[in-house]
């Protein structure tokens, strides 16, 4: 993380907005547990500071993707209960236990092996068993389900926390996909042997919002929690998160037409005043967002012109006045004028690829005590 006044953008990340989205999605779950995503280091906003924040607002049950970041949690949570979603991934199922980890068993493979280091310790140790209902990427399929519940002595010794799956669509309210995967999810609850069954979980962040059919004994929720809207084309409940500040390294007024950037795709026909901002692809403000994306002086928008580069994006300024648009001066890229869902549609992606590619020389500040 880079000092104030060498870094070309401040990053400043709202636990208490983090908190009060935490406190809000659980109140939409009365009769479940609300858990919390923090894979990724937390969609990029530094596990070490959230996963905390969340543990003092009250959550006690964390899921993260992959083991290392499942130890990392626990050296942070001594007490939380930490699930990992990628499953034992041809890890040794002791990296596990050794940290009080749950992992999510995503094939028969891994089902049996967890079974049989458990027979091996004599310990039913807690694991999760993921049913697959149309993502085709891990868990279990029908057959695989089927299999098990004809010959249940392929798990035997193990002992199942939750059986979850996840929707593909979810953020799509009448997506009728959601439905066959909450009756395929049923489905599956309902053919596992009665050794295998466990709480279960199906929703994620944009699922809870599908209604109560969806919750379950838990709910899984990661994006919301950071601020992204869970609903497509509705309005966006959750608090802002994250704000972005680029600094203005300088301001070119061009008078006679003229190029700006790499590739040379925007042209200056007029009279036009070009801030260089210090922050370009190496950190996160995607290349996409050429002449696509834009930044606010003093509630003034001022469109990204020519290409982002690794380091430098250029903005024209012409329409904020000299005194705002100067070196120095603080560009919102990201914040209220320019929620994360927007930058996301100007760049061409989703806001989850837009928080998990923030960069590593923002200069970083926590504000909210998230308690
Ligand atoms: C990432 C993930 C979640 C969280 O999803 P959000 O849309 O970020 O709320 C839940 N479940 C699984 C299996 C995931 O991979």
């Amino acid at each position: 993380m880079s000092e104030p006044s060498h870094a070309g953008a401040i990053l400043t990340i709202d636990l208490g907005a983090i908190a009060a989205n935490y406190r809000l999605l659980r109140e939409m779950v009365p009769g479940a547990e609300c858990a919390c995503v923090v894979k990724a280091d937390a969609y990029g906003l530094g596990m070490d500071r959230v996963a905390p924040a969340l543990a003092a607002a009250g959550c006690r049950t964390f899921f993260v993707a992959q083991t290392g970041e499942g130890i990392a949690l626990r050296n942070r949570l001594p007490e939380a209960t930490i699930h990992v979603l990628n499953g034992l991934a041809g890890a040794d199922p002791r990296d596990f236990t050794d940290h009080n980890l749950v992992p999510v068993l995503n094939n028969l493979a891994e089902i049996e092996a967890w079974a049989r280091f458990c027979r091996e310790r004599g310990t039913a140790f807690a694991t999760d068993i993921h049913a697959d209902t149309a993502m085709s990427r891990l868990g279990l399929t029908g057959q695989d389900v089927a299999l098990l519940a004809a010959e249940p002595g392929l798990a035997k010794g193990i002992s199942v926390s939750h059986v979850m799956s996840h929707l593909a669509c979810a953020e799509e309210q009448d997506n009728p996909l959601n439905g066959r995967q909450l009756a395929a999810f049923g489905g599956a609850l309902a053919a596992l042997p009665p050794a295998l069954s466990g709480k279960a979980s199906l929703a994620n962040s944009s699922a809870i919002f599908l209604g109560s059919d969806y919750h379950f004994d838990m709910v899984r929720a990661g994006a919301a929690l950071y601020g992204i809207a869970p609903v497509a084309g509705q309005p966006n409940p959750m608090a802002q998160v994250v704000s972005l500040q680029g600094k203005i390294l300088q301001v070119r007024e061009i008078d006679t037409p003229q190029t700006v950037g790499y590739g040379a795709t925007h042209r200056a026909a007029r009279k036009e005043k070009i801030a260089t901002v210090a922050v370009g692809y190496a950190d996160g403000y995607l290349r996409s967002l050429s002449n696509s994306g834009g930044g606010y002086i003093g509630g003034i928008r001022a469109p990204v012109v020519g290409r982002v580069s690794m380091d430098l994006t250029t903005l024209d300024v012409s329409s904020v006045p000299d005194d705002q648009a100067r070196p120095g001066a603080l560009v919102e890229l990201i914040g209220p004028h320019n929620p994360i869902d927007q930058v996301a549609a100007d760049a061409g992606t989703i806001a989850y690829e837009i928080l998990t590619s923030l960069g590593s020389r923002y200069h970083r500040v926590y504000t909210g005590g998230g308690g």
